[in-house]
């Protein structure tokens, strides 16, 4: 057994190190989820909410006349709901990454993500990578 692990050292040194890797971005991913970002909503480009995407939630927002369902669920926001002419906003799919949008173009709403600074440049990397 010793001369075997002699023998495989480099082995099994490089197998713990693709744990440990494994591990660790395991953890930095659900940091990252931990931190999200907040969704931010405009109607004719001023803002009238911004909410945390960590917390499910249902709103109706008032929008030129009409209104908006702005649902958060899991980490993402979609509008669930809207009285729109096109409705189109509410086909769009759920946006949960920095930058992403939803727009309904008859109430002018807007729906953006913004996200927190990640503190580690690493952690930027992976959202970059999941969000691709
Ligand atoms: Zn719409």
């Amino acid at each position: 057994m010793k001369a075997w692990i002699g023998q495989h050292k480099k082995d099994l040194f490089l197998c713990l190190s693709m744990v440990l890797v494994v591990a660790f971005l395991l953890l930095c991913v659900k940091l990252w989820q931990k931190q999200g970002g907040y969704v931010v909503v405009t109607v004719d480009q001023k803002v009238v909410g911004k909410y945390p995407l960590q917390k499910d939630l249902e709103i109706k927002i008032d929008a030129h006349g009409g209104y908006n369902t702005l649902v958060v669920k899991d980490g993402f926001a979609s509008i669930e709901d809207a009285d729109c002419p096109d409705k189109l906003c509410t086909h769009q799919s759920k946006i949960q990454c920095q930058n992403e949008t939803i727009l309904c173009v008859p109430h002018l709403l807007l729906l953006t993500i913004e996200g927190e600074k990640a503190p580690v440049d690493f952690v930027i990397w992976i959202e970059k990578e999941w969000c691709a």
